[in-house]
């Protein structure tokens, strides 16, 4: 029997792709997604070269890992639509939309977590696009695979793997509590089963974007419970003899890219607008010296913003230049700081966070840094993509 699921949406999902731009106040929006796996360097290249003739040309960096475009021809243009293919990042177009995958991002590398999921990531984003019926997933829909470290088990997926020991772990169904305990080889079949399942019962006009939408849980009654594991501290710096490097607000720019071609090939992209780069640890100084940010101490470490104006016309509030006057007065902290330009909250942090609303200067923003510097009440409230 089928069982019911909720409406709690009217329509579909409007997560924007290369077959699907979002247009916003500055032109076409094309999202990216790597699906947790490592990016060429020199396909970030040919992407600033995409968006080479805007004032402030960037890739911005989202909050599932994914790499986004914005200020594109509206509507896209054939040749930017080739160009943006000829990067190689939309390597299965029936499929772009639902490879929202997020990793461990230093799994394999450091000697943390309980095993390598970077073999279960490949084999994910390969069995998700080899299923016709999973092509109808939606924007929104996340996979996050966590090598048993916590820290991506803690954004607000649909399905996850949760490792438990080297050679096995428990899948999870959004916040349903329990999950069902798995060989490793097991959790990728059993991940695709429960989202044909999902896919199942959100087809013919039900559109629940998300796992805690349905009004029957997804799969059966769950058999294993999983302890939460208290999210590490996101490292920055050196890292055995790699290098996680922060991109300030979340914005790639041609000497960020310059620099990392010449020490990586490729590099990962974590759910927190850092990157990875393996083997980068003797190259800090040069790409602290090129812009990314390298240390804890770095107010870009803990300083985001939400597109805001000129690109939103949602807001009112130059929220990006807001964050650029707020970097070398921002006080001492420890909780990430979002700047929003209106109460959507775009691009906010799914953990605690100073919650800066559209200030009206930097005094107001610094007021407001001053006077809440624990967690916001709005604290892993929004997922919303930075569409508008
Ligand atoms: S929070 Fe989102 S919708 Fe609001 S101003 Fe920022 S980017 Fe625009």
């Amino acid at each position: 029997m089928t069982a019911p699921t909720s409406p709690a949406r009217e329509a579909a999902d409007a997560c924007p792709g290369i077959a699907r731009p979002f247009s916003a106040a500055d032109g076409s929006i094309v999202r990216l997604r790597p699906a947790a796996q490592p990016v060429p360097v020199g396909a970030l290249s040919q992407l600033l070269d995409v968006v080479a003739g805007q004032d402030d040309p960037a890739i911005q960096l989202t909050s599932r890992a994914a790499l986004q475009l914005r200020g594109l021809p509206d509507p896209l243009t054939a040749d930017v639509r080739a160009a943006i293919i000829a990067t190689g990042l939309v390597p299965t177009p029936s499929h772009e939309l639902v490879r929202n995958l997020v990793s461990s991002p230093l799994s394999g590398l450091d000697g943390g977590g309980r095993c390598d999921v970077r073999p279960l990531v490949a084999a994910l984003d390969e069995a998700l696009c080899s299923e016709p019926a999973l092509s109808r997933l939606g924007g929104r829909f996340l996979f996050a695979l966590d090598d048993g470290r916590g820290d991506v088990v803690g954004e607000t997926f649909d399905l996850a793997f949760l490792a438990t020991a080297p050679d096995r772990g428990v899948v999870l169904a959004g916040s349903r509590p329990g999950g069902w305990a798995v060989p490793l080889d097991e959790a990728v079949p059993t991940l695709v089963g429960l989202a044909l399942e999902f896919a199942e019962r959100t087809r013919g006009g039900a559109t629940a974007w998300h796992v805690d939408e349905l009004t029957e849980p997804l799969g059966p009654v769950p058999t294993a419970t999983a302890t939460p594991t208290p999210a590490p501290a996101r490292p920055l710096g050196a890292v055995a003899e790699h290098a996680v490097v922060a991109v300030p607000l979340g914005l790639l720019r041609r000497r960020h890219v310059d620099a990392l071609a010449r020490v990586a090939d490729s590099v990962r992209v974590t759910p927190w607008r850092s990157l990875v780069v393996e083997q980068g640890a003797a190259h800090l100084a040069a790409l602290e010296a090129a812009g990314l940010a390298t240390h804890d101490g770095s107010p870009w470490h803990r300083l985001h913003a939400c597109t805001g104006l000129p690109g939103c016309a949602r807001s009112a509030v130059d929220t990006r230049a807001m964050a650029a006057e707020l970097a070398p007065e921002l006080p001492a902290g420890v909780l990430p700081v979002h700047v929003s330009g209106c109460e959507r909250r775009c691009g906010t942090p799914s953990t605690a966070y100073v919650d800066v609303l559209a200030p009206r200067s930097l005094d107001d923003a610094l007021a407001v840094i001053h006077a809440a510097p624990h967690a916001s009440p709005h604290a892993a409230a929004s997922t919303a993509p930075e569409t508008a």
